[in-house]
């Protein structure tokens, strides 16, 4: 028998209200509202967009991949199993995203005097550490564009074979006017855009928004493949659509990637992917603002570009950097200040004292207060993953009475805080204690019943006995506190 049947008529309201509640709503570019994310599958299947491996990421890079995290964190949180694919651009990311200019993996190579391969292989593991060293976690498949040129090469064949790509001297473009919704992410109207501000340097092009999907190789490129179309590389937008098919198959739950990806890379890819399938192929957008710095646009010709490395350099740990990104909500920009950066450190160490004044607490709290903050966590969470609000509620909680049972909590909210919170070092005092071996413990315990019992010729015995063995004892008001000479 279903298990509904057996309710009564007000017992499944309050079941239905509970789940319309309780539910995640995220912010979906594509129709501008907060929509309640209700995956396909068991498990969610998501792509988000990876770094162009051709350099260090930058602290605004990792911004929009601590955003991922947390949106994973999320999830999680709400019970959900992931199947994660984060691509690494490796190939055909031309210096401007509208396919001009050279491709910054050819560049990097040039000017570093190694190959686009060696560059790559270094600036992902790079890429990773950071992200290791800012507790954000890997995604299910790890997708290299270089590795899937074959997928792509079927993908661009398809298209043409449908009548959506053409053939010019350099490459293979889209025809953005045979796909009549182009534009609909970033609600531009191409009628009204021709004479506008992607300019139509390649006259070959039909419509000065189609872009390449393959690009033909001079014979002297570094990284090129045989294709229908002779030697050539991939066009940067086809990777994502290529390998989200491959893993994810033709229909996905979330794409998510920075803000600038809207007009044009994201654009590009529901172009190709709604193109082949004939129908929506992703059914969440999601998209993180930007971090500025002082108020502008983080750039390397400014010299106003920081690592997670700089950062660590000047002191900072990469966890500060984390807090700093929790303080303001993903769809939000955030301004990178070093005072800012500042606060943020200030106030993670603060954090930590205070959970340590919980997590040695044997007191209990209440149930309800405990259920209280554990569902603010949820529905924080859960109203687009409001961080800035779960922190807010994360810092109430701990103002309470040291409690063992909020120190557990508050490891409940760090599922998705990613702050190492169970990581709080013991006191001082407790810590000196435990690395002391049990032997030198038992002696100190003997001489404190010695002591206790006015011996204290005894006492003063096995105070030298430990001495002796290294280590100084200290009489304290409850105790004792032993340490290494
Ligand atoms: P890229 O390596 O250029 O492909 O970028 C990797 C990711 O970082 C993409 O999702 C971009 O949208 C994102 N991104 C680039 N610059 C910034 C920034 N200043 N703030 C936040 N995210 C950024
Ligand atoms: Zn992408």
């Amino acid at each position: 028998m279903h298990v509904f049947s057996k309710l009564t008529c007000r017992q499944l309201t309050y079941y239905f209200i509970f789940c319309i509640l309780s539910s995640m709503k995220l912010y979906n570019t594509l129709s501008r509202n907060k929509e309640k994310f209700e995956p396909m599958g068991k498990a969610v299947t998501m792509y988000a967009c990876g770094p162009t491996v051709y350099n260090y990421a930058h602290i605004g890079n990792m911004r929009t991949y601590v955003f991922l995290d947390l949106l994973r964190r999320g999830l999680r949180l709400n019970g959900f199993k992931l199947k994660g694919v984060l691509n690494i651009t490796d190939v055909g990311h031309l210096l401007s995203d509208a396919d001009e200019g050279e491709d910054k993996m050819v560049k990097a190579a040039k000017e570093r005097k190694m190959s686009p391969w060696d560059i790559a292989k270094y600036f992902t593991e790079v890429f990773f550490k950071d992200c290791e060293k800012l507790n954000i976690g890997k995604s299910e498949i790890i997708a290299f564009a270089t590795e899937h040129i074959k997928e792509m090469i079927d993908y661009v064949a398809e298209l043409e074979k449908k009548g959506y790509a053409y053939e010019t001297e350099d490459g293979i473009y889209f025809d953005v006017s045979k796909f009549e919704s182009y534009g609909k992410l970033s609600r531009i109207k191409l009628d009204e855009q021709q004479a506008g501000k992607r300019v139509k340097l390649n006259t070959q092009k039909r419509n000065p928004y189609d872009f390449a999907l393959w690009k033909k190789a001079e014979p002297n490129h570094i990284m090129q493949w045989e294709s229908p179309w002779g030697m050539g590389f991939p066009g940067w937008h086809i990777e994502c659509s290529a390998m989200a098919k491959k893993y994810l198959g033709q229909v996905f739950d979330i794409h998510s990637g920075g803000v600038d990806h809207i007009p044009i890379h994201h654009e590009n890819e529901i172009a190709q992917s709604e193109a082949l399938e004939g129908k929506k192929t992703v059914n969440y957008w999601l998209h993180g603002e930007f971090m500025l710095v002082d108020g502008g646009k983080m750039s390397k010709s400014l010299g106003n570009t920081y690592t997670i490395s700089n950062l660590e350099e000047r002191g900072y740990s990469p966890l500060d950097f984390r807090y700093f990104c929790l303080n303001a909500h993903y769809r939000k920009p955030l301004n990178f200040t070093f005072e800012g950066l500042d606060g943020a450190k200030t106030a993670l160490s603060r954090l930590y004292s205070a959970i340590e004044k919980h997590k040695f607490s044997n007191v209990t709290t209440d149930k309800k207060t405990i259920e209280e903050y554990r569902k603010k966590l949820l529905d924080a969470i859960n109203d687009d993953l409001n961080i800035p609000l779960a922190l807010g509620h994360l810092w109430t909680l701990l103002k309470n009475e040291p409690s063992i049972d909020i120190y557990n909590l508050s490891l409940e909210y760090d599922k998705v805080l990613g702050l190492s919170l169970e990581k709080v070092e013991k006191t001082v005092e407790e810590k000196v204690n435990i690395d002391i071996p049990k032997n030198i413990i038992e002696l100190a315990e003997k001489r404190l019943d010695a002591k206790k019992a006015k011996d204290f010729a005894s006492a003063d015995a096995l105070r030298n006995e430990i001495q002796k063995l290294g280590y100084s004892l200290i009489d304290t008001k409850d105790g004792f506190e032993i340490k290494p000479l």
